[in-house]
């Protein structure tokens, strides 16, 4: 576990010890994790030894998911990646060390969370438009979330797909900055709030002739994500190859 004193690092190694034939046996962190439950804490991955260790699930920061990818492709360990926020380069790298071994990355390994995303591509051909809203914790460093601009890219090629062009934002004065939010593409606006209190949190606004419909989703605990997790460990070996998101191993 990679990124094991943090946050998710925590939640994830308390709850995949729980289940059937998961071992968290490395918390890797370059801080000492508050519980260990029943691992060993290593400032880096380099110092784990390869033979301990199966599979590496990472949620750390974007720097440190470069160098768990090259230290999976080196020793072909399978690779869960949950970190969101890389850049291209870092994300260049982690499909490098595809090549090599299997990586399975998503920015959201909660199942409501991937079902909202396929209900919002459903939806997307139906409406004329469409905002999200996403809503974290107050100490989340990326913005908009991993998670909105995957909904924004699936409600995108839905759109696409069925021929849908989104009418021009009438918006021609913007009173203060950012007030339309983010463009991600295709007329889809992102929000983000940033609250504490929050966990993870998504609402996908559809707007029709005289109707909306609002898909959301609400992560309360970060427990809410070990299911998706465990699904991908389980999944995940040597064999070389990039999955992008838990989709299509849920059936
Ligand atoms: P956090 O800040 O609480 O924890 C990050 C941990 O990584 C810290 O303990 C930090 O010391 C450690 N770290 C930093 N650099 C490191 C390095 N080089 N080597 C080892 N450890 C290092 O953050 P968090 O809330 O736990 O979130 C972690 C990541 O997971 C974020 O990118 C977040 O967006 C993402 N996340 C993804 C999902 C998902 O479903 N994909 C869900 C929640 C959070």
């Amino acid at each position: 576990m990679v990124g094991a004193a943090g946050r998710m690092g925590q939640a994830l190694a308390e709850n995949l010890n729980l289940v059937d034939g998961l071992v968290v046996s490395a918390m890797v962190d370059l801080r000492e994790p508050a519980r260990l439950f029943g691992g060993s804490h290593f400032t880096s991955l380099e110092r784990v030894a390869p033979s301990e260790v199966d599979v590496v699930v990472d949620f750390s920061q974007p720097d440190s998911v470069v160098t768990s990818a090259q230290w999976c492709a080196r020793h072909r360990r399978g690779l869960v990646i949950g970190t969101t926020g890389l850049s291209d380069v870092q994300q260049s790298h982690v499909e490098v060390a595809a090549a090599a071994t299997g990586v399975v990355m998503a920015s959201n390994f909660s199942l409501g969370a991937v079902l909202s995303e396929r209900f919002a591509a459903m939806a997307a051909p139906y409406f004329e438009r469409v905002e999200i809203i996403e809503l974290h914790h107050d100490r989340k460093v990326d913005a908009p979330s991993g998670t909105s601009i995957a909904t924004a890219a699936h409600i995108n090629d839905a759109r696409r797909a069925a021929g849908r062009v989104t009418p021009e934002d009438p918006t021609r004065r913007v009173a203060l900055e950012g007030a339309r939010g983010a463009d991600a593409g295709g007329g889809v606006r992102i929000h983000s709030v940033r609250l504490p209190g929050l966990v993870a949190h998504q609402e996908v606004l559809f707007g029709g002739a005289g109707e909306g419909l609002t898909i959301r989703h609400d992560s309360y605990d970060r427990v809410s994500f070990v299911q998706g997790v465990a699904i991908a460990v389980n999944h995940v070996d040597a064999t070389p190859g990039f999955t992008w998101g838990i989709d299509d191993l849920i059936a």
